[in-house]
């Protein structure tokens, strides 16, 4: 079976050396200042004389900044990150005017995660090295999984989180051999009390360790809030509180790889709800919990895979009546709180709240999947 050629991501810890280290730190410095002082000329110039300043304006200028006695400092680092952190902007401002997301905000040092991107002419890959420019000696990344066979890197972004933890992100073109298909379907409702409920009865939880780790969560915050502001202390309390939201993230995101990895390998068509979670906030316990599954994240993850393997992922409108729903006769029940797991239809049907909702999801994707994405499932 002939493979299809992706591009794929691959990340790893590395451990720079202290002059890399020190190198790393000027330059995360100087990708947000570049940051930071386009994203300044950007609402100044909108601000004050209502003109739209473009990448390519902002790259001019950067230009200018180097040259500028000032901020010649700017040309010490490869310019390879500066120019990726103008078009990090631009992607921020697509998405603002796309009402995806709010302002772009600047960069805060300690506060936003520290980055820099290479492009293929600013590092070199030989023998499972990759050098960064302006670097002497080779990173020294844990090498947890291969890349690909014979892989090229085209990108690599190096990354600094809150907690002093230093990743690398290779990107590659990864040629993948889709799985035999297989003639399952399965619909899936993003739940309260399950993280997902499947068609087939399958409850999927929380991983374990969760639970536990959010009671630190909530004590570190706890420890956090008490200490005065601006003291050595507040700074130490707050890093714990990044290390353990980090671990907590690290972790779901690695339970939501596994799963939609499953997911897509053993079904033919997965239908899933489009729940965007804007539209939800007025119920602040079930956004909650929507934005704590990383529904959106987890959505993102099961379409990229269906697409690798010749899967099909069809998300029905948030619109469609998906838990109140009888799923064997199609009566609608007027009402359904958010508290009944169970309800009893009129034609003797007993219902597990979140089953018989995946059921109804699969039933309308599958409908769309077989008619095309202009049919629209019913409203209420
Ligand atoms: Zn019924």
């Amino acid at each position: 079976m002939a493979g299809r050629v992706v591009r794929r991501a691959f990340k790893y810890r590395f451990y720079p050396t202290a002059v890399q280290a020190e190198q790393l730190a000027r330059t995360f410095g100087c990708t947000r200042y570049v940051y930071n002082r386009a994203l300044a000329e950007r609402t100044r110039a909108w601000s004050q004389e209502r003109r739209r300043v473009t990448y390519a304006d902002t790259s001019k200028m950067l230009t200018g900044w180097k040259r500028d006695a000032e901020t010649e400092w700017l040309s010490e680092p490869s310019k390879g990150p500066l120019q990726e952190a103008l078009r990090q902007l631009q992607g921020a401002f697509d998405r603002f005017w796309r009402k995806q997301a709010g302002y772009p905000k600047f960069k805060r040092k300690g506060q936003s995660k520290d980055s820099a991107t290479y492009y293929s002419n600013c590092f070199t890959y030989r023998g499972r090295q990759i050098r960064l420019a302006k670097q002497s000696e080779p990173l020294d990344i844990r090498w947890s999984r291969p890349l690909p066979e014979g892989a090229t890197p085209s990108q690599v972004t190096v990354s600094r989180n809150t907690r002093g933890q230093y990743h690398i992100s290779i990107l590659v073109e990864d040629t993948i051999t889709e799985p035999p298909s297989t003639g399952r379907v399965v619909g899936l409702d993003a739940g309260i009390t399950s993280l997902y409920t499947l068609s087939t009865g399958e409850k999927i939880t929380n991983p374990r360790h969760e639970r536990t780790d959010r009671e630190r969560l909530a004590k570190a915050q706890r420890v956090l809030a008490r200490k005065q502001k601006g003291s050595r202390n507040r700074a130490k309390a707050r890093l714990k509180v990044a290390k353990i939201h980090g671990r907590i993230a690290d972790r779901r995101r690695d339970y939501l790889h596994k799963l939609s990895t499953r997911l897509v390998r053993e079904n033919q068509v997965i239908a899933i709800e489009d729940l965007s979670v804007r539209n939800m906030v007025k119920n602040r316990s079930l956004s909650r919990a929507i934005s704590d599954a990383g529904w959106s994240e987890f959505r993102s993850m099961l379409e990229y895979k269906a697409d690798w393997c010749g899967r099909r992922v069809v998300v029905i409108d948030r619109f469609y009546p998906s838990s109140k729903t009888c799923s064997v006769c199609g009566a609608i029940a007027s009402t359904m709180p958010l508290t009944v797991r169970e309800w009893t239809c009129r034609c003797g049907a007993v219902h597990d709240r979140d089953v018989n909702a995946a059921r109804n999801i699969l039933a309308v994707g599958l409908t769309v999947a077989a008619c095309g994405d202009g049919v629209r499932p019913p409203r209420t």
